[in-house]
């Protein structure tokens, strides 16, 4: 009886080890599924908040935020990092999105209360 367990614990035992080799592209297949995620990044106006899959086309296109007056300039990557809310460098002031945040005039801008429009910080 016992000799008889011993040996399906011999006969079990490779089955199991065999088992992770399997797992593991599986975990390799997650990854790669991920890695579109990635690329799918949209980059950001700092200015406007418009939202573009390429840095080269974000920075194409006029921006009718710009500091130097509305369409006066083109977009403006935004550099930082996304965010769950996003706070503006000048007062604080927090939003959901940048293009919220950037709709608003900050009342502690650097060109005065109210010239300009809340940046966000990185
Ligand atoms: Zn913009
Ligand atoms: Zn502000």
């Amino acid at each position: 009886m016992f000799r008889h367990l011993f040996l399906l614990g011999i006969f079990l035992l490779p089955l199991h080890s065999n088992a992770n080799p399997i797992n593991q592209p599986v975990t390799n297949q997650k990854q790669q599924l991920n890695q579109p995620k990635n690329t799918m990044t949209q980059y950001s106006c700092e200015y406007c908040g418009t939202k573009s899959s390429s840095i080269s086309s974000l920075t194409a296109a006029a921006c009718p935020r710009h500091p130097n007056g509305p369409l006066k300039g083109k977009h403006k990557l935004y550099e930082g990092s996304q965010k769950a809310s996003y706070s503006c460098k000048y007062c604080g002031t927090s939003s959901s999105s940048l293009s919220s945040l950037t709709a608003a005039a900050c009342p502690r801008h650097p060109s005065g209360p109210l010239k300009g429009k809340h940046a966000p910080a990185l």
